[in-house]
């Protein structure tokens, strides 16, 4: 199976360049592309605008699905978290956070993680390997197939966020494809200015992603407001500080459209990060950076064994939030969801619990 061309992994240039080479006129790779992407169909079978011998044939050198719902969750709060392999063999996580208006779906970037943040789940696993483009587009396709059935309508638009499982700068090529795919207007469509991506710290790439011409929005984890701290709950910061960190920021600040804002995350450890004076701090820090257009997102650790954190009290989390709304720096407290399916920030680990549906 693994030998076959995966066509999600494929842009609407490299489908066109596909069938012309099985002497296919180009409006097949139009037809085809439309039955993946917008219509989400799930095999050629389906796809009955196409001659047969033409779907036969794309059956046997191609395939429009190689991940697997191994298991799927729902939370009481509607999230559903689906544990997926990819034909190697490796997770895959991905969760649908519905609201009134808008649906989010959060996606991989990596099966596993490399990096080893002390506070998160997936770390546990390292990194076992990048996912393809085809396997991120995937499991959008996957997810919204689930919920609304296969070719169906999405009744509200679709958010995107990078924050599953994996460091998506560290799948940078991969990543950016994907979405350059599902921003097709002939496909899932949706657009970079629905999407979200979210960073570790992996500085070269913050550069290059200010750079790009139609880039998503961008988050970038913190969590610290001293190197010391940091270095000690994100590893990666040994690598590129905070220092460096931030002057990435401040050049990517420079990149915002009209209106636009950034964002950086800040997971709350009780007793470790979340005292007023780390809040002082951290405004301290922003402040002498001059950003100003970036808003804190505070997110209550979510815990899970083996973690030894614990979540900061609801006391503690709004004076945080107080602390830094005095001085001038905006932030919002993140409301976990799916906590108890593990599918919150952070818990992504490929974890079966009971309660499947
Ligand atoms: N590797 C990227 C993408 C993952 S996003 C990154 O680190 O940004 C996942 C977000 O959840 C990150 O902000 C991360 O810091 C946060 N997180 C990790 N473990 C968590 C936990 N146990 N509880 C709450 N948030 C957590």
């Amino acid at each position: 199976m693994s030998e076959k061309i995966h066509l999600l992994a494929l842009s609407k240039n490299e489908l066109t360049e596909f069938t012309e080479n099985l002497g296919e006129p180009k409006f097949r790779a139009s037809q085809i592309f439309k039955g993946l992407h917008e219509r989400r169909l799930q095999s050629f079978d389906e796809m009955t605008d196409l001659p047969k011998n033409l779907r036969e044939r794309l059956d046997e050198i191609a395939t429009v699905s190689t991940l697997k719902i191994e298991s799927r969750y729902v939370s009481i709060d509607g999230t559903r978290r689906f544990l997926m392999k990819t034909h190697d063999n490796f997770p895959v996580e991905a969760v649908f956070i519905p609201t009134d208006t808008r649906d989010t779906i959060c996606f991989s970037s990596q099966s596993g993680c490399p990096l080893k943040c002390d506070f998160c789940l997936t770390a546990k696993l390292g990194l076992l390997r990048n996912l393809t483009a085809g396997e991120i587009v995937e499991q959008i396709i996957t997810v919204l197939n689930d919920v609304y059935g296969v070719g169906e309508e999405t009744p509200h638009g679709t958010n995107l966020v990078g924050m599953g499982a994996g460091e998506p700068f560290l799948n940078f090529e991969n990543l950016i494809k994907a979405l350059e795919i599902m921003s097709a207007d002939d496909g899932l469509f949706i657009v970079p200015n629905r999407v979200t991506i979210s960073t570790a710290g992996i500085v070269p790439k913050i550069y290059e992603f200010a750079r790009l011409e139609n880039r998503p929005h961008l988050a970038i984890s913190l969590s610290a407001p001293d190197d010391k701290l940091r270095d000690k709950l994100m590893p990666i910061n040994k690598r590129w500080n905070i220092e460096e960190l931030l002057a990435a920021a401040k050049e990517f600040e420079k990149s915002l459209r009209a209106g636009e804002r950034f964002t950086f995350e800040y997971v709350l450890l009780g007793d470790v990060n979340d005292t007023d004076e780390h809040a002082r701090a951290l405004a301290n820090l922003l402040n002498r950076y001059e950003l100003q257009r970036v808003k804190i997102n505070l997110i209550p650790h979510n815990s899970a064994e083996p973690l030894e954190y614990k979540a900061s009290s609801a006391e503690q989390v709004k004076r945080f939030q107080n602390v830094l709304e005095s001085k001038g720096v905006a932030a919002f407290v993140r409301r976990p969801r799916g906590r108890d399916i593990y599918a919150a920030c952070g818990q992504l680990a490929a974890k079966s619990v009971s309660g499947e549906r």
